[in-house]
């Protein structure tokens, strides 16, 4: 948390925007001159969009970003200052803006929680597929097996009954979308939180990332 070096009532206000306040450059063109505002009082953070041409936004716990107006945000919420792709815009951490940038260590011991509750979640997808692969394998087994002793028609009629039966449940059981769905919505919070390249596995469990190094 952060907290005020003159130990005054800790109350803080900073336009943002390539003609605003922040310790840091914005030389985007997709960026307003006075963008948007951070107000700290208390430890009570909040980001104020200042009717900016492009909006400002916020990473929601999804990693998805959302237009806001004014929202409360904490001081590792990443903000990010107009488009996504259009004329560009800029996205930091909301401390950052108080010139508390450090070295992420926060963003990336989250990153790193959420990338092991991936692979759990993985684990437990891959699992369920498995057991699922097995029963489908094992079932026409039985059913054919059932079939034998059956005289004439009746074992032709039950056999035939039974490879629809398996087509059925392979169609249903084996979905292959939820693990490529999980991947898919844990891509946009495996980026690293100052550059916003996507990070590796190495990168995440060595703690080796390099930013802004080519891919
Ligand atoms: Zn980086």
């Amino acid at each position: 948390m952060f907290h005020d070096v003159n130990d005054n009532v800790m109350q803080k206000t900073v336009v943002i925007g390539r003609a605003g306040e922040q310790p840091f450059t914005i030389d985007v063109p997709g960026v307003s001159n006075r963008h948007a505002r951070l107000i700290v009082e208390d430890d009570i953070w909040t980001i104020e969009d200042l009717n900016s041409t492009n909006g400002t936004f916020v990473q929601m716990a999804d990693g998805s970003f959302v237009r806001v107006g004014s929202k409360r945000i904490s001081p590792t919420t990443r903000v990010r200052l107009g488009d996504a792709t259009a004329l560009g815009g800029i996205t930091f951490s909301a401390r950052k803006v108080l010139g508390l940038e450090d070295n992420y260590r926060d963003e990336f011991a989250q990153i790193e929680k959420t990338y092991d509750q991936m692979q759990q979640q993985l684990q437990k997808i891959r699992g369920q597929q498995r057991r699922r692969r097995l029963l489908i394998a094992v079932v026409p087994l039985v059913l054919m097996m059932v079939s034998i002793p059956m005289q004439g028609m009746a074992g032709m009629w039950f056999m035939r009954g039974s490879l629809g039966v398996t087509s059925v449940l392979s169609l249903l059981l084996l979905n292959g979308d939820k693990e490529r769905k999980l991947m898919e919505q844990n891509k946009k919070l495996l980026v690293c939180p100052r550059c916003g390249r996507p990070l590796s596995e190495y990168d995440i469990k060595s703690h080796s990332h390099v930013c802004g190094a080519k891919g």
